[in-house]
């Protein structure tokens, strides 16, 4: 896990690691989510604003 966020560089006390959530499409309509290879560490902010999933560590 990296001290800045993946998404935007922010660094901040609130990081996590996350995987990414992608919308699939067909055409114009979305028809299901697929969850990213990789995981990202994110901030609070872009955790608020993105689709993901937490990944926890254990
Ligand atoms: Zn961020």
């Amino acid at each position: 896990m990296s001290d800045r966020c993946d998404s935007c560089g922010d660094g901040g006390p609130d990081l996590a690691t996350v995987q990414r959530v992608y919308v699939v499409f067909e055409g114009r309509e979305a028809v299901g989510e697929r969850l990213a290879d990789e995981f990202e560490t994110w901030c609070a902010i872009c955790r608020l604003t993105y689709p993901h999933q937490l990944v926890e560590s254990t």
